[in-house]
């Protein structure tokens, strides 16, 4: 779409969440003239970030009424992204060599993460348009503009009037439990991902984790390290599949995925073997939720496709003053997060105007009937994959900023290559130094 010309105007625009979603959106839209209001329910920035040594009640957050923890973050747990692919694109996520404190290699414990986003919004004086605490418990449209409640220490505010609003929630809180048939009968412990913190636990018991991405592959070695047997299930795996790893601790196998679990306490891969099991770690994903959001029906969540949204950021019906930013997840993420709420900066203010909303529906119906004839799942509709390249230079060109740089991608690629064949130590054996050459010199071009 064409840039709109003598059309730029200046919104109200609340931001729900200061993860690092929301925190680029605060600045995209304060640069482009907007006034900003950002509802965090926490004490501080950096959303999934924030660890937390406590877990939820429920292990399997099944419990709607259970009091939500909102990380994910285990104690463990380094990025599984190079660090220069991260970071925003003008605020790079470099080591802090003068500073001992901070966590310099290059895939960086969760900490790091955390203390970068701090610096960011530090840098931008984000803080300043925060309400700290303050959970947002209803947004609804009125009129043409929308109206947003919070609530703060157990008071629940008036309704406030916004002209837009950006959804920067997360998606990685509520657990998506896989289904395994028999487990209704089966005796042992099961626990999601989202409760993992600690291997202490597993201690001498005999675990499956169900999942060999990145958190099934990183929580089993670290629960093989004080358990007496680790069993990983991997789904992408053919059905034969049975491996055992000498290292790093001779006690982990892989399998296929399970075929049943049984009311003896034994758990059966498709592989035919059994293993006696006292718990189930699934690292099986998450599922969207927006419990604050009230559309009158127009949007809806249907095997985690939130739908209907344009390009996976604006419900046709409802833009553009309502936003979601960083729904699509895997790949490149905070430089996502950023392109997307530069395209929404844009639309809001007038210099970009969207399709009419009868076209942004039948580019979504197009793409909807795409991903039926390649047969992806529904719930896979924003797991973006190998097109997020393609998606991203659309949104660029759309709101007139520059592409995602090549290396930038193929370290993703490549990392992402490492992670499966050499899940162990990918963090630390690369053999992409020319990519990292490449980051570091485009840091250097653009400190002008
Ligand atoms: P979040 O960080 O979840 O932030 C959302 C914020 O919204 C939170 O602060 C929350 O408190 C707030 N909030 C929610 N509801 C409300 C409400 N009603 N009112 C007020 N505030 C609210 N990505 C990478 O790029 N590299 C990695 O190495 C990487 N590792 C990951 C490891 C794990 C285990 C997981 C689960 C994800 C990982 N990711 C990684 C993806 C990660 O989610 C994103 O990088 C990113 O941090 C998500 O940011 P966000 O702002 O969208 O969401």
């Amino acid at each position: 779409m064409a840039p709109a010309q003598n059309l730029v105007s200046s919104k109200h625009v609340a931001v729900i969440g200061a993860g690092a979603s929301g925190l680029i959106v605060a600045r995209e839209l304060h640069r482009e003239g907007h006034t900003v209001v950002v509802f965090e329910r926490e004490k501080q920035v950096g959303g999934l970030w924030i660890y937390s040594p406590k877990s939820e009640s429920d292990p399997l957050g099944l419990d709607p009424t259970r009091p939500i923890v909102h990380s994910s973050v285990y104690g463990s747990l380094r990025t599984n992204l190079p660090r220069e692919c991260m970071g925003f694109r003008d605020f790079p996520f470099v080591p802090c060599v003068d500073d001992f404190s901070r966590d310099s290699r290059r895939y960086p414990s969760h900490r790091e993460v955390l203390a970068y986003l701090q610096d960011f919004a530090r840098e931008f004086k984000i803080e300043e348009m925060v309400r700290f605490e303050t959970e947002v418990v209803r947004v609804e449209p009125v009129d043409g503009k929308w109206r947003v409640r919070s609530k703060n220490s157990d008071d629940l505010s008036e309704y406030e009037i916004f002209d837009a609003v950006v959804v920067c929630s997360g998606h990685y809180t509520e657990p998506y439990v896989a289904h395994i048939p028999g487990i209704k009968s089966w005796p042992g412990k099961q626990i999601h991902s989202h409760n993992y913190r600690v291997p202490g636990p597993f201690k001498n018991e005999v675990v499956v984790v169900i999942g060999n991405f990145a958190s099934g592959a990183d929580i089993s070695r670290d629960v093989a390290k004080v358990a007496k047997e680790v069993h990983v299930a991997s789904r992408g795996s053919e059905a034969s599949t049975y491996e055992k790893l000498s290292v790093p601790t001779n006690n982990l196998w892989i399998h296929s995925e399970i075929e049943t679990a049984c009311d003896d306490g034994s758990i059966v891969f498709k592989n035919g073997k059994a293993v006696r099991a006292d718990t189930v770690v699934y690292c099986t994903g998450y599922k969207y939720k927006f419990p604050f959001l009230e559309t009158n029906g127009y949007m809806s969540i249907d095997d985690n496709r939130v739908e209907p949204l344009y390009k996976h950021v604006f419900p046709p019906a409802l833009a553009p003053g309502l936003s979601f930013v960083g729904l699509p997840g895997m790949g490149i993420q905070f430089v996502m997060f950023e392109i997307q709420s530069k395209w929404v900066a844009a639309v809001l203010s007038g210099r970009v105007t969207l399709p009419a909303p009868e076209k942004m529906m039948e580019d979504l119906i197009a793409s909807y009937a795409m991903l039926e004839a390649l047969g992806i799942p529904k719930r896979y509709t924003h797991k973006l994959g190998k097109i997020q390249s393609n998606y991203l230079e659309w949104v660029a060109e759309e709101c007139g900023c520059q592409p995602v740089e090549p290396w930038r991608t193929q370290q993703v690629d490549r990392g992402y290559g490492r992670l499966v064949s050499n899940p162990e130590n990918y963090r630390d054996e690369w053999d992409d130094d020319n990519l990292i050459k490449e980051a570091y010199e485009d840091f250097a071009s653009k400190k002008l």
